[in-house]
């Protein structure tokens, strides 16, 4: 794959201003390479958003001075020009903001508030750290925020590729697919265990029983129903 190193540190500027913004602090160009690899990403998710900090995905410009595939430039839903920004928080007619919207009310319950995402929060989410008025890291918190930040931009790549290939429309369905993605992630064992005070930390304040968690949850199919109950 060619690199596109001009595009490539746009990118990391634009997340390491990001971060800037809401941390007050800019992070150094390896701290951003290393946190593209955070634990908490899924395997996929590392390779995303490492491709995409590097433009390595074909979309927009790519695809203009291709003869015959010119219209590949053009984004499925709405006809602009595509672009990963286009794709995960742009674009007027795809359903990327259903998604963000179903992790914002996901976040409900949470005393620090949500950040919207733009791009460069996505591209720094494994930066990001929740630090509440008496200045404390709430861990569980920053977490949380860099497993539904990440696992909703890939979902909504994902969707994005199947619409192109398939014309798939996304459907409500995708709701269940992101609470079980961000289900699935927080509850990854690290080196073989399972930190259970970590996951229910993760989830404090979004689930209503938090005392009987987690061992009632962890491996049982009631897990959603929990997460769904948390929001009501
Ligand atoms: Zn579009």
């Amino acid at each position: 794959m060619a690199l596109d190193r001009r595009a490539t540190r746009t990118n990391v500027g634009r997340a390491k201003y990001m971060i800037n913004e809401t941390q007050g602090i800019e992070p150094s160009n390896r701290l951003f390479w290393k946190s593209l690899r955070h634990k908490d990403f899924s395997r996929k998710y590392r390779y995303f958003i490492w491709m995409t900090a590097h433009n390595g995905y074909k979309t927009g410009d790519y695809w203009t001075n291709i003869t015959n595939f010119e219209h590949r430039a053009n984004c499925v839903f709405c006809g602009e020009t595509e672009s990963m920004e286009h794709i995960l928080t742009e674009c007027e007619k795809s359903n990327h903001k259903l998604i963000w919207s179903l992790t914002e009310a996901l976040w409900q319950g949470k005393t620090m508030e949500w950040i919207n995402p733009c791009f460069g929060t996505i591209l720094g989410c494994g930066l990001i750290k929740m630090i509440n008025d008496e200045g404390k890291h709430l861990a569980g918190d920053s977490r949380l925020f860099r497993i539904m930040v990440s696992e909703s931009a890939y979902l909504i790549w994902k969707l994005r590729c199947e619409a192109v290939i398939q014309g798939k429309e996304i459907s409500k369905i995708e709701a269940n697919r992101l609470e079980l993605n961000c289900l699935l992630a927080s509850t990854k064992p690290t080196k073989g265990r399972l930190d259970k005070r970590l996951v229910k930390n993760t989830w404090l304040e979004v689930l209503r029983e938090q005392d009987n968690l987690p061992e009632e949850w962890l491996g049982e199919g009631g897990v959603l129903v929990g997460i769904r109950a948390g929001m009501g």
